[in-house]
């Protein structure tokens, strides 16, 4: 069984927890560089982008962070989808660069505003929670679409790192968590 961790500094880590056990996988939570040392992949959670990664720079956790990222996958949803970003706008902060997109924060305004939608993965319908979600507004040639809603990208990956901007760990359908935990499983470990 593969250890994911969950980033623990601040959000809805404990809604990843469950959500990590019912695909199959065991969670820990990641306070400290050397929790990450258990770990076979990290999840950051959503939350309040700047002030995680306030916290990641108090903790020292922004460097351990990059380097994990250079060997193992790392899944970000909507907060941690903002750091793991090219680049970020609205306003402007600084990102982890883990994956090819860029993103504007709080971009749905009130359309979705917090709210459940549906979204098309794969050609399949899946319920999505967005909360003060950032919207994608570029996707580089090396990222894969995996979810749309209204034609905006909200699941992308890249290589072994993943975003979305909804919160899957929010409803019962597991399929998000799951292709997480197959990546986890399946790609090689850059050295
Ligand atoms: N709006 C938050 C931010 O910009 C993200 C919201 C979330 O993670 N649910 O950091």
């Amino acid at each position: 069984m593969k250890t994911i961790g969950i980033l623990a500094l601040q959000g809805d880590f404990d809604a990843h927890r469950k959500a990590v056990e019912r695909a199959g996988g065991r969670p820990v939570e990641v306070r400290t560089a050397k929790d990450l040392d258990a770990c076979d992949g990290l999840i950051v959670p959503g939350g309040e982008s700047t002030t995680m990664l306030k916290l990641l720079d108090i903790e020292n956790l922004t460097e351990p962070l990059r380097q994990f990222a250079g060997r193992k996958p790392v899944f970000g949803t909507c907060a941690g989808a903002i750091l793991l970003a090219h680049s970020v706008t609205s306003p402007t902060q600084p990102s982890l660069n883990l994956i090819d997109i860029d993103v504007e924060r709080n971009a749905y305004g009130r359309q979705i505003d917090s709210r459940v939608a549906h979204v098309e993965a794969g050609g399949q319908p899946m319920e999505a929670v967005f909360i003060r979600a950032p919207k994608i507004r570029r996707v580089g040639p090396g990222s894969t679409i995996l979810a749309t809603y209204n034609g905006d990208p909200v699941w992308v990956e890249q290589g072994r790192h993943m975003v979305t901007t909804f919160h899957p760990e929010l409803t019962p359908d597991s399929r998000v968590h799951e292709r997480f935990l197959e990546k986890v499983s399946t790609l090689p470990s850059r050295a």
